[in-house]
């Protein structure tokens, strides 16, 4: 190893080479992303900006391993049990039902082994930090969207992940409504030292994130900084 290879191994969360998605086959496929190259480390508050059918979900499925990529490779070398340390948020995030709010931020870490007081109180808390600590009580049909989405970066919170992806958690939201979803998604991340992934099309939510990654048609078109991308 060179002296100059500073970056150790396990900083990187996800690492992407040449990966390519691709739906479909023949006359039908469509590329979703172009061989994308890209590390998302510890820290890292990065956007993916561009418009609506670029393939910013499709990058964020592969950074999650939702989806293989048709060519390439998705590795995820600090995490020791791969893609089960990333926290996933989606757009209009469904929370179950019959669920109350506490009840659906606890579910994660319930279904981790995690005993019902405990993982009840982890949820209570996640829920104070996103200024949703009124909801504790409430049905999913009894909220907003926007209270919805503050929810679901709770629970994201609560489970602690190293990576936490964003797949437009404003998109459907006014602005002021969509600055707090994003301020509960900060605040979740700087709390867990988790890094964070946001994918959007509005410019005042990239604004907020550290480091902007362009996509057009595919292919990422801002290259991350030199010594970011080894
Ligand atoms: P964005 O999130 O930027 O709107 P997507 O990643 O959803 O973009 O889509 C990128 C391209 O891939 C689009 O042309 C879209 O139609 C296509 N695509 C996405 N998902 C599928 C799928 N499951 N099957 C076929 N095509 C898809
Ligand atoms: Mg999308």
């Amino acid at each position: 190893m060179s002296p100059h290879e500073t970056a150790p191994a396990d900083d990187v969360l996800v690492a992407c080479d040449d990966a390519a998605l691709t739906f479909g086959r023949g006359a039908n496929a469509v590329v979703a992303v172009h061989g994308a190259t890209l590390r998302v480390r510890a820290g890292d508050r990065l956007a993916v900006v561009g418009p609506s059918g670029s393939g910013k979900s499709s990058l964020l499925h592969l950074l999650a391993g939702l989806e293989r990529p048709t060519s390439g490779t998705v590795s995820w070398p600090a995490l020791h049990a791969g893609p089960g340390d990333i926290g996933l948020v989606f757009q209009g995030d469904s929370l179950i039902p019959a669920l109350d709010v506490v009840e659906n931020t606890a579910l994660p870490l319930v279904l981790a082994g995690m005993p019902d007081d405990r993982a009840r109180q982890e949820a209570i808390a996640a829920l104070a930090l996103v200024n949703a600590a009124e909801l504790a009580e409430r049905l999913p049909e009894e909220i907003s969207g926007g209270q919805a989405q503050r929810v679901a970066a709770a629970r994201v919170l609560a489970q602690a992940p190293r990576l936490i992806l964003a797949d437009e958690p404003t998109g459907r939201l006014d602005h002021t409504t969509g600055g707090h979803v994003l301020d509960a998604l900060l605040t979740a991340a700087d709390r867990t030292g988790a890094a964070l992934v946001v994918t959007t099309h509005d410019p005042a939510v990239a604004a907020r994130l550290t480091t902007r990654l362009a996509m057009r048609d595919g292919r990422l078109i801002t290259r991350q900084r030199a010594e970011e991308t080894p």
